[in-house]
C-alpha cells in the first residue's frame, strides 16, 4: 500500500530539496504535482484539494521560501498536514469496553474481512488486554460464515456462542448478551451478516441488533483496496447505522491508499485498526504518524 504515492511524492520532494532557493511559484508547481499524485492514489477530490490548499497557505510565506532549507520545510508541512488528515481524536486502539460485558458490533459488506477482523480483534483483546471475550455470528443466511467464526475461535482460544438453528439475529444477540453476563465475559462481539451491497434488509437487521444491545463500539470493516468505494460504503453505514470507527483491511495489498487518506475527512470517522494479512496477528492500530512516515518514505 502507498508504494506508488510514496514514489511520486518522493520524486517531487527530491527535486524541491535539491533546488536550494525556492520561489513561491516553485512551491505551487510542486504542490500541483502533489495534488495529481493524491488523485492518482484515489484520494477523493475535495480531500486532495483541501490538503494542497492548506499546505500552500503555510508553504508559500516568506518564512519558508526565504529560509535556509525551504524544500525541507515544505516536506515538513506536508508531513504535518498528512497527520492532520489521518488522525482522529484519542487513541485509535483503545476501545470503550468498560462496564462488562461490553458489546462490540461488527458491520460491513460481505467479503470485506469482517469475520476475520472480528477474530483478530478478539485475539488482540484477549492477548494484550487480558479480556475474556465471547464472539457470536449473526449471519443466519450463511451457515458457513457461522462455522468460520467458530473455527477461528477454536484456533485463537476465544469462545463462540453455540450455534442454534432457526434463531433470528436479534435473538442471537440477546442470547450472546445473557451468556456474556452469566459467563463473566468482559466483551461480546457480534459479527453481523454481510451482503455484497448495502440494502434495506442488511441495514434494518444491523439497526435492530444495535437497538437490542446498545453497542459500546460499532466498528465498520471495509476493504482498503476499494479506494473511494470504501469511503462511500463508510458514509452510508454511518448515516444509516452510526459507526464509531473503521477498520481498513487488506492494507498489505498493493492498493493505492486513497481510502486511508480520505476516510476521516469525508466521513468524520477515525480509522481505528488496519488489517495487514490473513493471519490472526495481522491487525495493527492505525498510527497516523507511522502512515505519514511511510507515505513520505
Ligand atoms: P467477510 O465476508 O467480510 O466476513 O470476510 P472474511 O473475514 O471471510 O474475509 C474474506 C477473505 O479476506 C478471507 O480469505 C480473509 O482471510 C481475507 N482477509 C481478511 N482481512 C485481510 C487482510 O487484512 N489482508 C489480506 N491479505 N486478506 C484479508
Amino acid at each position: 500500500m502507498f508504494e506508488s504515492l510514496s514514489e511520486r511524492l518522493g520524486g517531487v520532494f527530491d527535486r524541491l530539496t535539491k533546488q536550494g532557493a525556492l520561489s513561491e511559484d516553485d512551491v505551487r508547481t510542486a504542490l500541483r504535482e502533489v495534488r495529481v499524485a493524491l488523485l492518482e492514489a484515489d484520494v477523493s477530490l475535495p480531500v486532495a484539494r483541501d490538503f494542497v490548499k492548506a499546505v500552500e497557505k503555510k508553504a508559500t510565506g516568506q518564512a519558508v521560501t526565504k529560509s535556509v532549507t525551504p524544500g525541507q520545510q515544505v516536506v515538513k508541512i506536508v508531513h504535518d498536514e498528512l497527520i492532520g488528515v489521518l488522525a482522529g481524536e484519542g487513541d485509535p486502539g483503545s476501545l470503550r469496553i468498560d462496564n462488562a460485558p461490553a458489546p462490540i458490533l461488527m458491520v460491513g459488506l460481505q467479503g470485506s474481512g469482517k469475520t476475520t477482523t472480528t477474530a483478530k480483534l478478539a485475539k488482540r483483546l484477549k492477548d494484550r488486554e487480558k479480556k475474556k471475550v465471547l464472539m457470536a455470528s449473526l449471519d443466519v443466511n450463511r451457515p458457513a460464515a457461522m462455522e468460520q467464526l467458530q473455527i477461528l475461535g477454536t484456533q485463537i482460544g476465544v469462545d463462540t456462542l453455540p450455534i442454534v438453528k432457526g434463531e433470528d439475529p436479534v435473538a442471537i444477540a440477546r442470547r450472546a448478551k445473557t451468556q456474556a453476563s452469566l459467563g463473566g465475559y468482559d466483551v461480546y462481539m457480534l459479527d453481523t451478516a454481510g451482503r455484497l451491497h448495502i440494502d434495506q434488509e442488511l441495514i434494518a437487521q444491523a439497526a435492530a441488533v444495535r437497538d437490542a444491545v446498545n453497542p459500546r463500539e460499532t466498528l465498520l470493516v471495509v476493504d482498503g483496496l476499494t479506494g473511494q468505494d470504501a469511503v462511500n460504503v463508510a458514509t452510508e453505514f454511518d448515516d444509516k447505522i452510526g459507526v464509531s470507527g473503521v477498520v481498513l483491511t487488506r492494507m498489505d495489498g498493493d492498493g493505492r491508499g486513497g481510502a486511508a487518506l480520505s476516510m476521516r475527512a469525508i466521513t468524520g470517522k477515525p480509522i481505528r485498526f488496519v488489517g495487514l494479512g490473513e493471519k490472526m496477528d495481522a491487525l495493527e492500530t492505525f498510527e497516523p504518524e507511522r502512515v505519514a512516515g511511510r507515505i513520505l518514505g
